[in-house]
């Protein structure tokens, strides 16, 4: 990158050179012509005033000189010798007659040339005329002063590289600093310890922005699919944890049938209920699994709104016998609509009415209270301790303390409560104190809300 810029900034160097050396030209090219004009009235004027002039040929040239600085007169005959000259020499370098514009006069015509002058290297335009059959008047001048202009030029367009060459260097230094610098900001944002990185040249912010949310969406979706693997190994550790336990007993039992050492029929009677018992408890934990993975899995389905307590009320006729073996109050409060299918609704009540009543006190009560898309289920038995409440909708979970007082539980119900919920865009919470009582807080997107 940094090479290919210094070789379009020597590029642009080469050109603005060429460039400047072609005003320069073009300039000099204006100068020659406007001298030559001016040189051609000059030699009209002055050999006009020769031949009218009874002066001598020395005073005349210096005269004709006089009036422009620079020039200068010669008056020499066809045979090449000089008779006046306003620079007084009589002798030239070289030999006249062979001078291109002396030559041209000779042939009948008016002599002009651009040449360099043999006495002062500087470039000088020549014009010459006939005065008298054998008299040539010859006018010089010097145009450009070549030592001088290629000093001062010279000079300029030496400043001029070294400047465009300073500028080339210190704007390809910094260019090639801040493209560093970008990539390692880069860096810091794929590596996580930057959150957002600030563009060098504006025009590339939109494209870094994109960049830096792809790299966020990249990192979070890396977390979720960690947090999940993790929650799949613990889920299985946790599920064979809880069918291992019956099936050993299953299988303890079954061998004291089999070798006959279970001695009377009321000993072979409890053989078989355990192990029916515990059949039934790896059932349920097996259909528990099987509903929260349905749960979890089942795509959202639109659902019409309708009425909780209708259900709220099933349910409590459902869980009745439950319940008034306890001594425990069933109470409905209220009503709300709620955006969900009615068996989804009925799996969450249930498996929160079961809970309060599981985990009720005796002679207690549970009250299901229903009102703008919220519904609450309050319990006054044994309550959740503030270590255990962050976990409870976690599978397999299960406050040890409660364990005596409820074997039966899974430890899934509140799971799949909160993962039907999480499919309906509904939330849960739980608030709860040891020994006050538990209240389950459901919050379900309704019509009213979403206009809102
Ligand atoms: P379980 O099938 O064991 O009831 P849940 O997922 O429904 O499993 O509940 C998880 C744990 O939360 C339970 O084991 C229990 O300790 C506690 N819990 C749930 N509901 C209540 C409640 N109403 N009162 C007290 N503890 C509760």
């Amino acid at each position: 990158m940094k090479r290919r810029l210094q070789r379009i900034y020597w590029r642009g160097i080469l050109i603005t050179l060429v460039m400047a050396m072609a005003a320069i030209g073009m300039a000099a090219w204006l100068k020659i012509d406007d001298t030559r004009a001016h040189l051609d009235a000059m030699l009209d004027a002055a050999l006009k005033w020769t031949r009218d002039s009874g002066d001598d040929l020395q005073s005349l040239s210096d005269t004709i000189a006089g009036i422009s600085p620079g020039l200068r007169v010669t008056y020499l005959l066809d045979s090449g010798l000089i008779l006046a000259d306003s620079e007084q020499k009589e002798e030239l370098p070289g030999d006249p007659l062979e001078d291109a514009e002396i030559a041209a006069v000779r042939r009948g015509e008016i002599g002009k040339q651009l040449r360099m002058s043999a006495e002062d290297a500087s470039l000088t335009l020549y014009l010459a005329g006939r005065v008298s059959p054998q008299l040539i008047l010859r006018l010089s001048i010097p145009v450009i002063e070549t030592a001088r202009v290629l000093m001062v030029y010279g000079t300029a367009l030496l400043l001029l590289f070294l400047t465009l060459y300073l500028v080339q260097r210190r704007g390809i230094a910094r260019l090639a600093a801040d493209q560093s610098r970008q990539f390692d900001d880069i860096r810091l944002l794929m590596d996580g310890e930057t959150d957002r990185v600030q563009a060098v040249f504006p025009e590339f912010q939109p494209s870094l922005d994109a960049i830096s949310y792809r790299v966020r969406r990249l990192k979070e979706d890396h977390r979720e699919v960690l947090r999940t693997l993790n929650l799949r190994a613990n889920f299985v550790a946790n599920a064979s944890h809880e069918l291992r336990s019956p099936l050993t007993s299953v299988r303890g039992y079954a061998e004291i049938l089999k070798e006959g050492m279970a001695d009377n029929d009321e000993e072979r009677e409890t053989c078989l209920s355990t192990i029916i018992g515990e059949c039934d408890r790896m059932l349920a934990v097996i259909e528990d699994i099987l509903r929260l993975g349905r749960a979890e899995n089942a795509g959202k389905k639109p659902a019409k709104e309708q009425s909780a307590r209708q259900t709220a009320k099933e349910v409590c006729r459902a869980l009745r016998p439950q319940a008034e073996k306890k001594d425990i109050a069933l109470i409905l409060e209220g009503d709300t609509p709620v955006k969900a299918e009615e068996k989804d609704l009925w799996e969450i009540l249930y498996n929160l009415l079961d809970n309060a009543i599981r985990y009720g006190k005796t002679g207690g009560e549970v009250r299901v209270r229903m009102e703008k898309g919220v519904i609450e289920v309050r319990d006054n038995g044994i309550g959740i301790a503030p270590d255990h409440l962050p976990h409870i909708f976690e599978p397999f979970y299960r406050v040890d303390d409660t364990r005596d007082v409820a074997p039966e539980g899974t430890g899934l119900g509140l799971s799949i409560v909160q993962a039907l919920m999480k499919r309906l865009d509904g939330t849960i919470h739980a608030e709860s104190d040891a020994g006050t009582g538990t209240r389950i807080i459901l919050h379900f997107p309704t019509e009213e809300r979403k206009t809102k």
